[in-house]
């Protein structure tokens, strides 16, 4: 081992090409983990879609990586969609259809024999891919170098994707009958808490040939044959859903809370990766209120709500007398056809205690002190700002690994409330009134723990930490 080190040591950096499914939480994740290779003296070449790559242009300042890193590029492909095609929630698959067709071929070359190849002046040496990306093992095999997959969802969801093979094979999916309350038996580690309606939405269908179910079972054949799973979370908070993961790949590691990691290794202040421009005139407002008065309420990047929905969670936070922070990105309301009149008693309470952005800057906005709460969506990144902030959490999950999460937070981390499956003024009110008063210092106490365990595992020597030094370790050995 001495003797492969010190080769290391003195061959050329390894070159990372990293690959993100392009959608604002992957994005912000690799792009995390690219500083945080660079720093560690790799190079690192990130693929980005165009489109992606002109959002990031427009709303950050994109120089600042090639000031810090001069280790760092991007590189660019087309996702083959339309410029002004909408690219939220209901408009995956038409993304990874087109990626398919556009991208993978584009991709293929670019690492087989153009810029990247094996005969190329900088050719890559380590492919790290979004864990969605199945096409990524074959043509990491064939140019012969490792790829570690990032899957930047949850462990905890991703487990219930990699099981459900075997819920399929006992018969447990699809569900038979209507029971959403009736407790899953085969997912190991989730026994006596785990009810259908907390698998991933996707699992209510009836139809086994379901596209999403059929990703799904794509991605549990292609995820074991990378040489590894990089995952945004820390041991602590995971552990026993780790431990099943490591059956089904040799080596994982968990390197989260990546946002907090990156910034206890950096001594300056960390790049925004937001491809939204955000509006920074809630920083002042949420200065002008109390200590841990304000809830915030966002559901992130991809989610989309009914009017019926704004309307009954608005009326839920105005009934509820709390100050609160929302987010509402143009397009994540659907059928919206005119010009909504907004009814009176909601204007008057809003301009009261209220505050409405496009977008905000989320990790600052969530270690405000004027912070109490956070009614999230439940995604996986906003989850880990959650809980490195210490603010708990009303949870109201939309796809994907959300619903698992939100049973976690309430049931298991203890962190908040899970109001998956309902959308009522009278339960958003009485949830509102209970995290922000009657059992807010239980709740911030908790969060306050928990949150302590997540600095520590990204602090020297913690276990976060550790795992990162691992990953690079192996990566140089793997790519000598
Ligand atoms: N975010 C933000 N400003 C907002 C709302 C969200 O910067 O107004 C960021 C948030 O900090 C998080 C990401 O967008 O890093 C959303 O990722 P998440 O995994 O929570 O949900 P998704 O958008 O993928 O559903």
């Amino acid at each position: 081992d001495n003797e492969r080190a010190s080769a290391s040591a003195s061959a050329s950096p390894p070159h990372v090409l990293i690959f993100p499914l392009p959608l604002q939480g992957p994005v912000n994740c690799m792009l995390k983990l690219a500083e945080m290779f660079c720093l560690d003296g790799l190079q690192v070449t990130f693929l980005n879609t165009q489109y992606i790559q002109k959002c990031l242009l427009n709303c950050t300042n994109i120089e600042s990586y090639f000031q810090r890193y001069p280790s760092f590029r991007f590189e660019t492909l087309p996702d083959g969609l339309p410029e002004d095609s909408s690219r939220t929630a209901n408009d995956i698959f038409k993304m990874l259809d087109s990626m398919e067709a556009v991208s993978v071929p584009i991709f293929e070359e670019m690492v087989t024999s153009g810029t990247y190849g094996p005969s190329s002046e900088k050719p890559i040496t380590c492919i790290v891919a979004d864990g969605i990306f199945c096409f990524a093992v074959d043509i990491a095999k064939r140019i012969g170098v490792p790829l570690l997959y990032f899957d930047t969802i949850s462990p905890c969801g991703l487990w219930t994707y990699l099981c459900l093979p075997k819920l399929i094979e006992a018969g447990e999916f699809p569900f038979k009958g209507d029971d959403l309350d009736e407790l899953i038996v085969n997912v190991p580690g989730m026994e006596g808490f785990l009810r259908r309606r907390d698998l991933p939405s996707f699992y209510r269908t009836k139809d086994l040939n379901d596209p999403t179910i059929q990703l799904v079972l794509n991605e549990d054949r292609h995820l074991p044959l990378a040489q590894g799973l990089i995952f945004n979370t820390f041991e602590d908070l995971e552990e026993p859903i780790l431990s099943q993961m490591r059956k089904i790949s040799p080596k994982i590691y968990p390197i989260g809370p990546l946002h907090t990691h990156l910034k206890t290794r950096l001594a300056t202040e960390t790049i925004s990766n937001s491809i939204w421009k955000e509006d920074r005139s809630c920083i002042p407002w949420l200065d002008m209120q109390p200590i841990k008065s304000v809830l915030f309420v966002s559901i992130g990047s991809l989610a989309v709500m009914t009017m019926d929905q704004v309307l009954e969670i608005w009326y839920g936070l105005v009934n509820s007398g709390t100050r609160f922070l929302w987010v509402r990105r143009p397009g994540s309301v659907v059928g919206l056809e005119k010009e909504f009149e907004i009814p009176m008693d909601l204007s008057l309470a809003t301009k009261e205690r209220g505050y409405i952005v496009s977008w905000a800057p989320q990790e600052e906005v969530l270690s405000h002190p004027a912070i109490g709460g956070f009614l999230t969506h439940s995604g996986w990144n906003s989850t880990l700002e959650s809980i490195v902030e210490g603010k708990p959490m009303i949870c109201w999950p939309y796809f994907v690994d959300q619903q698992v999460n939100s049973r976690f937070v309430g049931e298991i981390w203890k962190l908040g409330l899970d109001m998956k499956d309902t959308c009522d003024r009278k339960i958003v009110e009485r949830m509102v009134r209970e995290l922000m008063e009657s059992k807010k210092e239980e709740f911030l106490q908790r969060a306050d723990q928990i949150s302590n365990v997540s600095k520590a595992s990204v602090s020297k020597g913690g276990c976060s930490y550790k795992y990162l030094d691992k990953l690079i370790e192996d990566i140089k050995l793997m790519t000598l």
